[in-house]
């Protein structure tokens, strides 16, 4: 199903495309255990970790729907309206018949926790995530942020943290781009990333960075992106103070 998708984005293929090649793969091979439709799929990759949670925004960069305002109907600073319009035109049905409206603004947050806990699980990339401290070189030059003096300071001020080299040390990267491939189009989306600090060279490969937040345009979120932050550090000051047993 994982290679599935990725062809699905390789290829740039519609959900319709998806779910028919799924439908043709089905009926080629009717013993295996394969779900039936494109959404249906998604709910493997959930199961994987692959999951992302939606939180609506305020259109202006003041709020985000969560936690304390995680039910209220308008932006506590500007008042603009949660929805896009309060008429029955702009609701759309989900798969299970349900009716919604449509938000302004979406922030999608993929899960941190789970992310963090993957490369654990893997006996090959489990064995890279204490390479920082076990399988390097030392020599007097600087190959990895951790031969830098800003780690080694690091290591000192938090020397709980320090001890055990499963620890995960991460950056944070945020930059825009246009999602619509075309110059002309104002729009730009802001993907936060996390880099993985704990691996040797392999840092900056696509397949080991992980995509925190996805915050929608259409123009940068500037300062207020403090605002979008707020999932992603919650979780992460969770995994500071208490940690998590993978
Ligand atoms: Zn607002």
């Amino acid at each position: 199903m994982i290679r599935h998708f990725i062809l699905k984005c390789d290829h740039k293929l519609s959900n319709a495309a998806f779910g028919d090649i799924l439908e043709l793969i089905r009926e080629v091979l009717p013993d295996a255990k394969l779900p039936s439709s494109f959404n249906k799929a998604k709910s493997v990759l959930k199961v994987l970790g692959l999951d992302y949670t939606k939180i609506d925004a305020c259109p202006n960069d003041c709020m985000i729907y969560w936690e304390e305002h995680e039910n209220a109907t308008s932006c506590h600073v500007c008042k603009t309206p949660r929805w896009k319009s309060k008429d029955k035109e702009n609701e759309i049905q989900n798969d299970n018949g349900k009716t919604y409206r449509i938000p302004q603004k979406i922030l999608r947050y993929f899960l941190i926790k789970k992310r963090l806990q993957r490369p654990f699980m893997c006996q090959e990339t489990a064995r890279y995530m204490t390479w920082h401290a076990d399988g390097r070189e030392s020599d007097h030059f600087l190959h990895h942020p951790a031969d830098g003096p800003a780690w080694k300071e690091f290591d000192s001020l938090y020397k709980e943290f320090a001890d055990d080299p499963r620890n995960v040390r991460l950056g944070l990267a945020t930059n825009g781009f246009n999602p619509f491939n075309s110059m002309s189009i104002l729009h730009s989306t802001w993907p936060v990333m996390l880099i993985n600090y704990n691996l040797p060279q392999m840092i900056m490969k696509p397949e080991f960075l992980m995509l925190a937040l996805l915050i929608p345009g259409p123009s940068s979120p500037g300062n207020d992106i403090d605002i979008y932050l707020q999932p992603l550090m919650k979780d992460l000051k969770d995994l500071w103070e208490f940690g998590l047993e993978t």
